[in-house]
């Protein structure tokens, strides 16, 4: 198998890779296998990136508008949350699928086109899983949490499958006129499941980082049907596998809009966002 390959090789590929395994002291194929690693770790390390597309200061002061498209989104991630433009629902990015989570507590298909003001991705790459087989309630999810993750001073992706025995979410609703985001989230529907199947795709985000994306787990509900899900707001798992991801690094968008280049985002939002998004 091994000489087969070697022997598909272009031969001015084949002779370089073998004169490069004599001055190794390895044989081809161990050189060929040395390399690929090397490469696909670095792939891996390269695209380890939390984009956010806007600072959610911008969203907490009422900017619902913004250019970034699904498809730019997309390009950069294969999971994660954020809204969409008018804060018209929730969004949860699984499996390379968009899914918009209006306000009826519906999940509506998405185009490329449509455009949200805050949304955060990363290609979903996790390097640990946990399955719990009991029943926690949302307090010992968290603590259960905090022990998963070895420094609250990282970014990380977290994504639960499982039957969860109660889910709560929220919906925000569409805005067509200006209302500032803390007052939108005292006026938005809520939804329950009982003994529900289903996913909660989202992260955890450093206090320090509280101007840029939202602090603390933040996750996002979608049932297994793919139907429904929201916001999370409060769950009891019964049966789950948590997988983590931790990222190193992040990559904020600007956007280019003249009421972002104009706003004035020099208030600490940082009261207005815990009372919106907990
Ligand atoms: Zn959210």
């Amino acid at each position: 198998m091994a000489a087969d390959f070697l022997e598909g090789l272009p031969v001015e590929l084949r002779s370089l890779l073998e004169r490069r395994a004599r001055l190794a002291n390895l044989d081809p194929m161990a050189l060929l296998t040395q390399i690929l690693d090397r490469q696909l770790r670095d792939d891996d390390r390269a695209s380890n990136v939390l984009y956010v597309s806007a600072p959610v200061n911008a969203l907490v002061e009422g900017l619902y508008r913004e250019d970034t498209t699904i498809a730019d989104i997309l390009a950069r991630g294969d999971f994660g949350l954020g809204t969409f433009n008018d804060l018209d629902g929730e969004m949860v990015v699984l499996d390379g699928k968009v899914y918009q989570l209006r306000s009826d507590g519906n999940a509506h298909d998405v185009a490329a086109d449509a455009r949200t003001p805050f949304a955060c991705v990363v290609p979903f790459m996790p390097y640990s899983s946990e399955d719990i087989d009991e029943p926690l309630d949302y307090a010992q999810l968290n603590a259960l949490f905090d022990r998963l993750i070895p420094s609250k001073n990282m970014l990380y992706a977290m994504r639960l499958d499982g039957r969860f025995d109660y889910v709560r979410t929220r919906s925000v609703p569409r805005q067509d006129a200006y209302k500032p985001l803390v007052e939108v989230a005292r006026e938005q529907p809520e939804f329950e499941f009982h003994d529900v199947e289903g996913s909660m795709v989202g992260f955890w985000t450093p206090t320090f980082m509280q101007s840029v994306a939202v602090p603390g787990y933040h996750l996002h509900f979608l049932t297994a049907d793919r139907r429904h899900g929201g916001h999370l707001l409060e769950c009891r798992p019964r049966r789950i596998r948590i997988s983590l991801q931790h990222i190193p690094r992040m990559e904020l968008g600007l956007p280019m809009t003249l009421d972002y280049l104009t706003a004035d985002l020099t208030r600490d939002t940082h009261k207005d966002l815990q009372e919106a998004e907990h």
